[in-house]
């Protein structure tokens, strides 16, 4: 197809404005999918995506759309994931497009998430359509939420269109739209092959399936390509369209897009960002915008069931093949036994990866408390990289810093004073704030990553009626007064509860942790002190009392078969009792006191 025929466009929304929707409605008004195959959500594959209603893996539709007296022309529908943890694959996908569709629920308004993927579609110079879905609902405020919107991109609120991706109405028109208003894609028709990777999928039948938008020049089966950042070299064994479903071709040109399958593996060697060309003619420039993903935020996974281990490990490998940003190592704990120490990106990748291990894996898993990496200088000038906590120095440090995130926090104006409250305990520090109308405002806060990891966007859910909504994006990292907080059960330190705090929150931690501990640990033959200690100092102490338990008494002149059920019950509970020191404590203990509540 020529570049002049074709709309390259991606649907930016927040989670439940309809875009799923939406996107069933495009597909079968451009006849693609037909009707009897129509199933709800035909592009969310994944159940947790479905169960959950959201897309954590981008795609690529390619639809034909006819304008009236002017033929066909191919419209790419390129989908972008829908929350904070993928800013970077939202940032690809955009990248792949010439323009935006601006999705917002026409009773609700734009959301923090929608709001920071349109500033990222504005500074890629994106042409953004405007439009308000869910007409069809009575609580609609369609005046008001397109006054805000006309507000926030210098358009005509008569600009914004109105849509149903439930009746269907408008969809029609929008589909012309975008083909009206949409720049055709430009390149190099000449030039050596240049695609850009803007998703990549591991498929059990096929392998890797990488989709590009190329950019320059053409790609053809049967050559060999090379990945840019790597220097990779592959065989093309397949290339196509998806029209859902895929189907190969001869070859995508300037504008176009589609996937590529060359039998790898693993996407690792198939980067998201990723610039794609040929071998026998290759670019000498990479496309802008390349970046490795960075984990964020670090927690150990271990196994309820010690002898679940290797399941865990082979389900890791596993995940990893389709999940560029999974990293992860073998770990031991005295409290959990064998796990790993796992990367994510952030909170709900660590969540998603979670729920995948115990879903399709089978497994029940304990993870610990995630922190984020603490760079540590000490006073003779070693630098010491922590992701975990029992990595922190013994030394004396010179300087300790953090991640820290640019958060922008979008609610109705009367919450304003109930979320500076809680960014202040956060740590946060206000950057600035913009009204959207005169009920909304836009907060931006600079916050450390670690305050964000424990429960930050409930807190702002609680205080705010659900009203508010955040999104956020790394920025650096900054210095701050930080210590390593230790549980200690009879002097023995418990690993799984070691926590890096702020200075001062590690009073608050110790004894938050000391008093779980004294209410889930049995009474032992003897006094058992809980201690939580700085170093040396103990900054919080509890005692769990001794007590003489003799099981056998409570039988007395019971017959002997009775007695002899409870000594083997008693030992098969001892298998699930974990050894600290010489205190024993039920791994039921553990969970309960990892688990936040
Ligand atoms: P997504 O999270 O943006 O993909 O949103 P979905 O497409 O999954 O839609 C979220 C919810 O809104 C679902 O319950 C849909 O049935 C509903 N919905 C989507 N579009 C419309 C619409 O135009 N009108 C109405 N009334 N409901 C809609
Ligand atoms: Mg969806």
């Amino acid at each position: 197809t020529p570049p002049e025929r074709i709309r390259n466009f991606c649907i930016i929304a927040h989670i439940d404005h309809g875009k799923s929707t939406l996107a069933d409605r495009m597909l079968q008004e451009t006849g693609v999918v037909e009707q009897r195959q129509m199933r709800a959500q035909y592009l969310d594959r994944m159940d947790i995506e479905r169960e959950r209603g959201i897309t954590i893996k981008s795609q690529a539709v390619r639809m034909p759309w006819a304008l009236d007296g002017d033929g066909t022309y191919v419209l790419n529908m390129i989908d972008t994931p829908g929350h904070v943890d993928f800013t970077y694959e939202v940032s690809r996908s955009l990248a792949a497009c010439e323009g935006a569709v601006l999705l917002v629920d026409a009773a609700q308004g734009i959301e923090a998430q929608t709001l920071a993927n349109l500033y990222l579609a504005m500074e890629n110079d994106l042409t953004i359509i405007p439009v308000l879905n869910k007409i069809d609902l009575p609580s609609a405020q369609p005046e008001k939420y397109a006054a805000e919107i006309a507000g926030l991109i210098g358009c005509d609120p008569e600009d914004v269109m109105r849509v149903s991706g439930k009746t269907g109405e408008g969809v029609p028109e929008l589909l012309d739209r975008i083909v009206e208003l949409l720049p055709a894609p430009v390149g190099d028709a000449d030039a050596p092959a240049r695609a850009m990777i803007f998703d990549s999928v591991y498929d059990t039948y096929r392998g890797v399936v990488t989709y590009v938008r190329v950019i320059d020049g053409s790609l053809s089966p049967r050559e060999r390509i090379t990945m840019m950042s790597t220097r990779a070299t592959h065989e093309l064994l397949e290339i196509g369209v998806s029209s859902p479903e895929p189907v190969p071709c001869k070859g995508l040109g300037v504008g176009e897009v589609g996937y590529l399958i060359t039998g790898v593996k693993d996407v690792r060697q198939s980067k998201v960002g990723d610039t794609v060309t040929s071998q026998a003619r290759p670019a000498t420039q990479a496309l802008g915008g390349y970046k490795d993903p960075k984990p964020m935020v670090f927690s150990g996974l271990y196994p309820i069931d010690g002898s679940d281990y290797p399941i865990l490990r082979d389900a890791l490998d596993k995940l990893k093949l389709n999940d560029a940003a999974l990293v992860y190592e073998p770990e031991t704990s005295a409290a959990l036994g064998f796990g790993f120490r796992v990367g994510f990106l952030g909170m709900l990748h660590l969540e998603i990866v979670r729920e995948r291990l115990e879903r399709e894996f089978n497994l029940d898993l304990i993870s610990t408390l995630p922190n984020v990496e603490y760079e540590v200088t000490l006073d003779d000038g070693k630098v010491v990289d922590v992701t975990n906590p029992s990595e922190f120095p013994a030394g004396k440090i010179a300087k300790i810093t953090e991640p820290v995130v640019r958060a922008t926090i979008l609610a109705p104006s009367e919450f304003i004073g109930a979320i500076m409250e809680l960014c202040q305990t956060r740590r946060g520090t206000l950057r600035g704030m913009d009204y959207l109308s005169p009920e909304r405002v836009e907060m931006r806060y600079t916050l450390p990553l670690a305050e964000i990891v424990f429960d930050f966007f409930d807190a702002l859910k609680s205080r705010t009626r659900g009203y508010a909504s955040l999104d956020y994006e790394p920025d650096g990292v900054q210095e701050a007064d930080l210590v390593k907080v230790d549980i200690l059960l009879q002097g023995d330190t418990v690993d799984a509860f070691s926590a890096i705090v702020h200075k001062d929150k590690a009073y608050a931690y110790g004894v938050q942790m000391a008093g779980k501990l004294k209410e889930l640990i049995p009474r032992q033959q003897f006094e058992v002190p809980v201690q939580a200690a700085i170093g040396a100092r103990v900054i919080a102490r509890e005692t769990i009392r001794a007590i003489r338990k003799d099981v056998l008494a409570k039988c007395y002149g019971g017959d002997i078969s009775r007695k002899r059920k409870l000594l083997e019950k008693q030992k098969e509970g001892k298998k699930r009792m974990k050894m600290v020191g010489s205190v024993e404590v039920p791994q039921e203990a553990f969970i309960a006191a990892l688990s936040q509540d």
